[in-house]
């Protein structure tokens, strides 16, 4: 049943069919999981001399005379009703009335439903919806759903209706009675039904909550076995030597206490003989890295390979010299991207395979399936909220049981860590590197362009560097990069004394590399870039960040940015550069001058843009909701993940029940987080 296309119900040919599909219909279930975006209330008939003109009313009309007219416009015929309601005279207008032959009869009564229009005792509506006064059902709470051109809004309310009528006998509940009760939620069946055509406000608001918690609930208990499956396989037990401390002692700086913490969880975790599976949450600059390359090392005297994933080249370059400069001398380790040449590729895959090559360092070409390695025991992925659920299991795959690792700059508020990360233990990293001054953030209008000018060129004769970035412009990397590269030429222009370069994500890797390895080296002063240098880039002497059109970035976004400076002692500034600014764009931009903490933005940027929005959750792999809203909905998150560990003791205690449920949440799980 739930399986039967649409095209199905008669009166449903090719062409609507078509229509359907475009909205993501193709079969009854499809109808009926397509929730209604909002609901038009006809239950209440008012009386004319107290709505508003232009609003969307039923009114009760009795008709008095029919009209047939043609329209002077396009020569076609109109039907018009003359009307009668208590005091007032009005004209129930139709265009195309052919299919309205014999529905009115004169001094019969009738509900009509749309705009009214009102002139003093006169009123008029233009194609309302009608019925016959004995028809009580057309006074009910109305479904509008989301449509496209070519098809009624009727039409669909028909197809919904029709596909509940024949599926509803069949709708079985999903959730044990135990958890319905726990969570206070109605039926499926009655859910689904009354999300349709509520009968109430009530009735609507129970189907809404149940639709929403459903929603939230599952995608946590689904992350949580995924944790549990995790913890459950085993993995070989990393030991920690001497020579770990004697590398620990010998780093350029002392580790701060929230990195000797999360290191101590990582540390338990190889200890603990079950995979780890552990997310290191760091706001910019707090020293992630250095927990990544402790963990290879830990990897590596275990005699184990490690790999580490970046997202984009210029950071698994960057995070590859580093590595190179630190510990090459101990182990051997290889950069692989999509711009090494095939014969080199070949070549590394050998030494990979062959256990040559113990750390391997590259973006997602490290997960091409041919890549293999001999003894993988721990894959690290930097800033991973550019990696899905889907990229992350991929990794795994490639040891037999390798320790994982992920690090992210993005701070999330943490109710909604419950959601993007339910599958992995957390370690957060609040604290930064000592004696990093807090950046000062301006913001900078039009009119003090040249004041922010003079003062980067006194920090330039200092010897410090800057960062000028713009923006997206359009959808068009061409675009993009004529705004760049017009900006590099002014700059040049402005500081014929300094070497300005440019950079962007159209050119070749290797083009990128020596861009900022000069930049690195301050051998270049000032660059430009569109958002290539987002992520991860660490130039400590660059000290100033220039974002032109501050109001076209996000607030996550902009606060990433900011990010690549203040990395060393120095004080560092950012300048938001914007010359009109709406509503929500001076929002966000006050929010970045007045609060440094990722966490404090991350939850701002939540309540103006939304969670899916900000933290993709797509891009996660996760599914995304119809109805929940990460923003909105904070109670029931909290709530439901209360539910879920009750709920998987229930199961550890037997409860058969819940034991038949988890059962059947395991068979699907792999479709939610579709590899
Ligand atoms: P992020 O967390 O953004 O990845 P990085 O790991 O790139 O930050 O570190 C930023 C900078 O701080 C680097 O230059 C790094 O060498 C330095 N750093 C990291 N930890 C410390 C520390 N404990 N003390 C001083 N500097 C540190
Ligand atoms: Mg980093």
């Amino acid at each position: 049943m739930f399986n039967l296309p649409l095209s199905s119900i008669k009166g449903i040919g090719d062409k609507k069919a078509a229509k359907l599909k475009k909205l993501g219909l193709y079969t009854f279930e499809d109808a009926i999981r397509d929730y209604p975006i909002r609901y038009i209330d006809r239950r209440i008939i008012v009386s004319i001399s107290e709505v508003d003109d232009g609003s969307f009313v039923t009114i009760k009309a009795k008709v008095v005379k029919l009209n047939s007219k043609i329209n002077s416009k396009n020569r076609k015929e109109m039907l018009i009703l003359e009307v009668v309601n208590s005091f007032h005279n009005g004209e129930i207008v139709f265009f195309s009335p052919k299919y309205l032959k014999g529905k009115f009869s004169v001094g019969e009564s009738y509900y009509f439903f749309g705009k009214i229009d009102k002139k003093g005792i006169v009123f008029r509506m233009l194609h309302p919806e009608f019925a016959k006064i004995d028809d009580k059902s057309f006074l009910c709470i109305l479904p509008v759903y989301r449509g496209t051109l070519g098809i009624y809004q009727s039409e669909l309310v028909h197809i919904h209706r029709l596909a509940m009528e024949s599926v509803y006998n069949s709708i079985e509940e999903t959730f044990p009675t135990f958890l319905r009760n726990l969570a206070k939620l109605c039926e499926l069946k009655d859910a689904l039904y009354q999300i349709h055509h509520p009968r109430d406000e009530k009735t609507l608001k129970a189907a809404r909550y149940r639709i929403i918690y459903e929603e939230i609930f599952s995608l946590q208990l689904k992350l949580v076995i995924l944790k549990n499956q995790f913890k459950k396989s085993k993995a070989e037990i990393f030991n920690i030597s001497d020579e770990l401390k004697v590398l620990v002692e010998k780093l350029p700086f002392k580790l701060t206490n929230a990195q000797i913490r999360a290191f101590e969880d990582i540390k338990s975790d190889f200890l603990s003989g079950s995979a780890m599976n552990r997310l290191v949450l760091g706001d910019v600059g707090s020293g992630k890295t250095i927990l990544a390359f402790l963990s290879i090392a830990v990897a590596v005297l275990n005699n184990k390979q490690a790999v580490l994933m970046a997202p984009t080249s210029i950071l698994a370059r960057q995070h590859y010299e580093a590595f190179e400069s630190l510990m090459g001398k101990f182990v051997s380790v290889e950069f692989i991207d999509g711009n090494v040449s095939k014969k080199n590729k070949n070549l590394i895959k050998q030494n990979v395979i062959s256990g040559e090559t113990r750390v391997l360092i590259g973006t997602h070409a490290v997960l091409e399936n041919d890549v293999e390695f001999l003894e993988l025991g721990l894959v690290v992925t930097d800033e991973q909220h550019r990696f899905g659920v889907r990229q992350r299991m991929k990794a795994v795959q490639k040891g037999l049981q390798p320790h994982v690792l992920i690090m992210s700059a993005t701070p999330i508020p943490r109710t909604l860590s419950l959601i993007l990360y339910g599958d992995m233990d957390v370690s957060i990293v609040d604290e930064m590197p000592k004696g990093r001054k807090p950046i000062k953030t301006h913001f900078v209008k039009n009119e003090k362009l040249n004041a922010m000018y003079d003062f980067i060129r006194e920090k330039l004769v200092l010897g410090r560097q800057a960062y000028f970035v713009c923006p997206l412009v359009e959808d068009s990397e061409l675009i993009d990069l004529t705004s760049a590269s017009a900006h590099y030429e002014e700059l040049r222009q402005r500081f014929p004394d300094f070497e300005v370069g440019l950079i962007h994500g159209k050119m070749k890797g290797f083009e990128k590399d020596e861009i900022m390895a000069n930049f690195k080296d301050n051998k270049i002063n000032i660059l430009v870039s569109t958002t290539v240098i987002e992520v991860g880039i660490n130039v400590p002497n660059a000290t100033i960040m220039a974002i032109l059109h501050a109001e076209r970035f996000g607030l996550s976004q902009l606060h990433q940015l900011r990010g690549r400076v203040g990395r060393g002692d120095e004080q560092s500034f950012c300048f938001l550069l914007s010359d009109k600014l709406g509503h929500t764009a001076k929002a966000r931009i006050e929010t970045l001058v007045n609060e440094a903490s990722g966490f404090e933005i991350a939850e701002k940027d939540l309540e103006l843009r939304g969670a899916g929005e900000v933290f993709g959750i797509k891009q996660h792999g996760l599914p995304e909701f119809k109805l929940a809203n990460l923003s909105k909905h904070k109670n029931i998150l909290l709530d439901a993940q209360k539910h879920v560990k009750i709920i998987i003791d229930e199961y550890n205690m037997k409860n058969k029940e819940v034991e038949f449920f988890i059962n059947k949440v395991n068979e699907s799980i792999y479709d939610t987080f579709t590899l």
